[in-house]
């Protein structure tokens, strides 16, 4: 199936500049979603992931059905003020200015084997930023997997020492 094609590409969002990849033209297809699912699910299928832990917002929705394929818990990584509970919180930097992520103390046990998942890995700060939470957990980062990665921004470099996967790779 060509997923490059389902992909809507939007000039100038969310600001002047910027072309985005908006992935709701995918999702909204059913065969589409239903192959991304499984695609991702076999590639992990028997490794003993204890948890998925999706990047807010877009990682939720990969990483929510991925956990049920694989009889995995699902991890929410947050923006500030959302988790109720104890968290833990990583300050990163964006292009311009900086930003925070969170996620719940209990969330992950040491030792646990756990997949990080997003829509798409540009720079690699928020993926970075989730190794981060994660490794003060003590959990094991068995891989990272991204629907899309925009080469150019060198996002890879950012997560050197893992095993990083992308099913679509832009320049
Ligand atoms: P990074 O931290 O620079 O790697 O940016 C990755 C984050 O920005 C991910 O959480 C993405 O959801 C979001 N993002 C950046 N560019 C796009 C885009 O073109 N489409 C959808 N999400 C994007």
């Amino acid at each position: 199936m060509n997923y490059k094609a389902l992909i809507r590409e939007v000039p100038d969002f969310p600001k002047p500049g910027i072309l985005f990849y908006d992935i709701t033209t995918l999702l909204k297809n059913p065969q589409a979603f239903r192959a991304i699912a499984d695609d991702l699910a076999a590639r992990y299928d028997g490794q003993g992931i204890a948890k998925v832990i999706g990047i807010e917002s877009r990682g939720f929705i990969l990483g929510g059905t991925l956990a049920a394929r694989l009889g995995a818990g699902f991890v929410p990584v947050r923006k500030p003020g959302k988790l109720p509970a104890d968290i833990y919180e990583v300050e990163y930097n964006l292009e311009y200015g900086s930003s925070v992520l969170a996620i719940h103390r209990d969330a992950v046990s040491a030792g646990e084997r756990v997949l990080i998942v997003d829509d798409l890995l540009a720079t690699g700060g928020t993926a970075a930023a989730t190794v981060d939470l994660v490794r003060q957990l003590g959990g094991e980062i068995a891989g990272l997997d991204f629907l899309i990665e925009l080469k150019g921004l060198k996002g890879r470099d950012r997560l050197t020492g893992y095993n990083v996967h992308s099913m679509l790779i832009y320049p």
